[in-house]
């Protein structure tokens, strides 16, 4: 089975996007950007979940309203630059839970190695919602979506912000169940194993660190 993506190609997004990727735009723009195209990518991902109707009163009469079971929801982080998605993501889904993963790349056989995992309980009530701006190698998404089905979560979606054909090639081989949601596919990765033309290190442009 293909593993489907999905491209969210809305001009709002696409215009934040082209914000981000200048390398001119400050940090706190770049912040900014993500946590709006955050919600906005979120709008998307959040298009099939379920609601339950509850009844209420509006001033005028009586109805049975649709209300999503937010708690049911589990945002997870992979650190630290799934933090920027994480806060936008947060503002639609104010109720979600929120689980956080940190892997390192060894430096030696570059593979993803986990020095971090907690989620909250009961997962298997949850739909988990995976977030890191950058689907690069792949290997830490990989990594990060099999720890995280280890955990048991009734389904899980990946969000990121760019990906290229590379990464996503490594994801589907590994993980073909999981959507990918996404801004957009780039051109390809470099020799430093960059997204090309990218936007740079996401963690670096958000956090001010170089
Ligand atoms: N991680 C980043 O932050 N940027 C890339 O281009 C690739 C991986």
């Amino acid at each position: 089975m293909a593993g489907k993506v999905h491209v969210i190609d809305h001009p709002l997004v696409q215009h934040k996007l082209s914000l981000m990727r200048s390398k001119d735009t400050s940090t706190s723009t770049f912040r900014n950007l993500l946590r709006e195209i955050s919600m906005l990518l979120g709008y998307e991902v959040c298009r099939d979940l379920p609601t339950t109707l509850t009844r209420i009163e509006t001033p005028i009469a009586p109805m049975m309203a649709p209300f999503l079971d937010g708690k049911k929801t589990v945002l997870v982080s992979i650190l630290r630059a799934g933090n920027g998605i994480l806060d936008g993501m947060l503002q639609i889904l104010p109720s979600a839970r929120v689980g956080h993963i940190g892997l390192y790349r060894d430096p030696k056989t570059m593979q993803a190695v986990e020095y971090f995992f907690k989620v909250p309980d009961s997962m298997g009530d949850r739909d988990a919602i995976l977030v890191d701006p950058m689907l690069a190698t792949g290997n830490s998404a990989v990594a990060a979506v099999t720890r995280l089905k280890a955990a048991g979560p009734r389904s899980i979606k990946f969000v990121c912000l760019l990906t290229c054909p590379e990464g996503l090639r490594v994801f589907h081989a590994a993980h073909p169940d999981i959507p990918v949601f996404t801004a957009a596919i780039d051109e390809r990765l470099n020799e430093k194993s960059y997204i090309v033309p990218g936007l740079g290190d996401a963690g670096d442009r958000l956090f001010g660190t170089k």
